[in-house]
């Protein structure tokens, strides 16, 4: 059965149920499975026609999850061109804090905006490592996208040596701070987080379900701590190596409410056996 929609019984003073109610569901929080490709710096617009042409064509009414791709920017008007009208969503890869100005090669979220984005990725282990994004300065992107009325995606996650060192949990919750500290628990009602291992991105190593859950569940638990309602409601995706063998598997956990795909969101076929499995 697809693993649509989730459940979390907020209790006063308790952390989330983990459990669907179905009985409860009237008072439970409902969160959307979501399957979001992240396409990094690939494509040429010949390969996106035909991937994002696929995607549409195969993707069955039966698959009831979200699905959202991130092109690189020159591509978003084609993406737009091709997607509007349809219940594929996109979104920018990153976005710079300032309106606009003297900021060579980031882009504003207005600019986003213009070409339809409705999401946003903000934080990704690549940024964060590659090009020195500190906390601070993923949480003025993640500030910039919500000014703007966008939906931040903001990852987070532990390298490897971190999490051999047992401090998986310390470094998630550093990072979450750090945006927390600027868009208090309020900024987070309408945002998303993608828990990403760096060990598990573009690694073929995936977490296994149950890794993935007990991060999943320590960031939900952070949340709902903070304000059950929207730590119940917040949904939460695991990305790290995820292909149309295992996303069935993570996304029945509690906690892990679908996926950020990188490799496997390149070809229609591999994208489309992550939405399609959930069933
Ligand atoms: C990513 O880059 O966000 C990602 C999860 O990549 P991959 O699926 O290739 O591990």
């Amino acid at each position: 059965m697809l693993l649509q929609r989730k459940t979390s019984l907020i209790l006063a003073g308790a952390s989330a149920c983990r459990y669907p109610c179905a009985r409860l569901m009237g008072v439970n929080e409902m969160r959307k499975i979501m399957v979001a490709g992240n396409w990094k710096m690939n494509g040429s617009e010949q390969m996106i026609r035909t991937l994002l042409g696929g995607i549409l064509s195969g993707l069955e009414d039966s698959c009831e999850a979200d699905v959202v791709v991130f092109p690189p920017f020159p591509y978003l008007p084609l993406v737009q061109s091709i997607a509007s009208g349809s219940r594929i969503e996109w979104g920018g890869q990153n976005v710079n804090a300032e309106l606009s100005g003297a900021h060579t090669g980031e882009v504003s979220a207005s600019m986003l905006q213009e070409f339809g984005c409705r999401y946003v990725l903000t934080g990704h282990s690549e940024r964060r490592a590659v090009y020195a994004e500190s906390d601070v300065d993923v949480a003025r992107r993640f500030m910039a996208a919500l000014a703007a009325g966008m939906v931040p995606v903001l990852c987070v996650g532990e390298t490897i040596e971190e999490r051999e060192a047992g401090k998986t949990e310390t470094v998630v919750s550093r990072q979450l701070d750090a945006v927390l500290a600027t868009a208090g628990i309020d900024g987070f009602k309408s945002a998303i987080v993608a828990y990403e291992p760096v060990w598990a991105i573009g690694t073929g190593v995936t977490a296994s379900p149950g890794q993935a859950q007990a991060v999943h569940a320590f960031i939900r638990d952070k949340f709902v701590s903070l304000n059950g309602t929207i730590g119940g409601q917040l949904r939460i995706l695991y990305g790290g190596s995820v292909n149309g063998s295992n996303a069935a598997d993570l996304f029945a956990r509690e906690d892990i409410d679908g996926g950020l795909v990188g490799g496997a969101s390149l070809t229609a076929e591999k994208f489309l056996a992550i939405c399609q499995n959930l069933n």
